[in-house]
């Protein structure tokens, strides 16, 4: 796709990255299920090794089924290259790899999915990094947060699960100050309703296990990078910007421009974490992708709906979602995810604990999984799953209080999935 610039979002997310296979024809993109590649002679093979030409050398570094895929989540996100990865933490990971080392911080937000707040604040640890948890709303304190060793700042752009929106033009405005990539997860709200990269994001991180993939069939990651930051302008990213140790002393950022990330995230990241997304994979998040834009658009729509109705409900404590008025995030949408504040909710109930537990237990529609982003609507009663391994006052601040439970609201039909929370509520009380 040469002009991809040009072209919509809808004509995009089925054709960016993909032409018909040049050997025979096929016209959807065929799983290449294999390991290694024919070199043409050994000319071809030292220049594929020397970073000189891009081709397929082995299936953990790349694979054209994959490229294809990476491709298309770059174009969708705007950025100008994205290393695909067996899972979003896996991308996480490879996101910080290139930026990191012992002794460095990355510089947090305290509103970030269960399982991200364990990698960040317990396994990077043996890596010899760590991570400042603060309030992103509190600006001056993420200034503060900045030390002369932070190399990242990270927050999601809705957060899952307290339908929080970041003010990601304000904290990219901090990070740019500073001389720092800000890294945007944004699996919960995807490119079709949020455009970090648009807002002054650097990486932007996706788990395409959920929306991008839509159907709940496969995990996978995805990094992409806006080939906009100076990696050279300090000494603070040596990996990308000074001679690299683990690629035989080449200099990535002066040898290749904006594609030094993503090309380092290829030849060392995946190459020694080896962290790869596989052919199978990457085929049915390509056909979840497809219909990214009109899935989006029902589980915004159904989202919106539900929400207002479980606002009014006696039975109900409060709502929040970033789409109803009465949200503190609702004058963010404008700006930060214009289509829709995404499909992700919490309800608190008047019955506490025990009516979260019944109301999951007496669900026949909605599927009781510790998932999002499917297809089909899902719950779960966070403080006791996902966010079981954090403190109660971690739980609170990531909104996933006991008497809390969040919902994934998918693309049935919406009456329906009304009349079941209608009759689950009904025996929780
Ligand atoms: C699921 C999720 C992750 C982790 O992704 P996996 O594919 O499960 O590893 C990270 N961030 C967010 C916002 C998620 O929803």
């Amino acid at each position: 796709m040469s002009d991809a610039k040009q072209l919509g979002f809808n004509t995009l997310q089925i054709h960016a990255g993909a032409t018909p296979d040049p050997t025979t024809g096929a016209r959807q993109t065929p799983i290449y299920q294999s390991t290694a590649y024919a070199f043409r002679d050994a000319e071809h093979a030292a220049k594929l090794f020397n970073l000189q030409e891009v081709g397929f050398i082995y299936s953990r570094l790349t694979n054209p089924t994959v490229a294809v895929l990476a491709e298309r989540i770059a174009t969708l996100e705007g950025g100008v290259g994205a290393v695909c990865c067996s899972s979003g933490h896996a991308a996480q990971i490879m996101a910080l790899f290139p930026l990191m080392g012992p002794g460095k911080n990355v510089v947090a937000s305290t509103r970030l999915y269960g399982g991200t707040i364990t990698q960040f604040s317990q396994t990077i640890k043996r890596f010899g990094w760590t991570a400042k948890f603060v309030d992103f709303d509190d600006e001056a304190a993420v200034a503060d947060a900045i030390d002369e060793d932070t190399r990242a700042v990270f927050c999601e752009s809705i957060a899952n699960p307290g339908g929080y929106i970041t003010d990601i033009p304000a904290i990219a405005k901090i990070a740019d100050a500073k001389g720092l990539p800000l890294i945007v997860d944004n699996t919960s709200a995807t490119p079709y309703l949020c455009n970090p990269i648009e807002l002054g994001a650097t990486l932007v991180v996706h788990s395409t296990t959920k929306y991008l993939t839509g159907n709940g069939t496969v995990t996978g990651g995805c990094v992409v990078d806006s080939g906009k930051f100076d990696w050279s302008a300090s000494d603070k990213f040596p990996s990308l910007s000074q001679p690299e140790p683990a690629y035989h002393g080449l200099v990535f950022h002066e040898a290749l421009g904006p594609m030094a990330f993503t090309f380092h995230s290829i030849a060392i990241g995946l190459r020694d974490l080896g962290m790869t997304m596989n052919p199978q994979g990457a085929h049915y998040t390509l056909m979840g992708i497809e219909t990214l834009s009109l899935r989006m658009e029902r589980h915004v729509e159904n989202a919106m709906e539900l929400a207002s109705w479980l606002e009014k409900d006696p039975r109900v404590e409060a709502v929040t979602y970033a789409g109803l008025p009465s949200s503190p995030y609702n004058d963010r949408v404008a700006t930060v995810c214009p289509k829709g504040a995404g499909a992700l909710f919490t309800v608190a109930l008047k019955g506490g604990y025990d009516a979260c537990i019944k109301l999951v237990d007496n669900l026949e529609i909605f599927s009781h999984v510790a998932n999002l982003g499917d297809t089909r609507s899902l719950i779960i009663h966070s403080a006791s799953t996902t966010h079981r391994q954090l403190t109660e006052e971690q739980q609170i601040k990531a909104g996933a209080s006991p008497n809390v439970v969040r919902l994934s609201i998918g693309i049935e039909d919406v009456n329906d999935l009304k009349a079941d929370l209608d009759q689950a509520l009904a025996k929780a009380q």
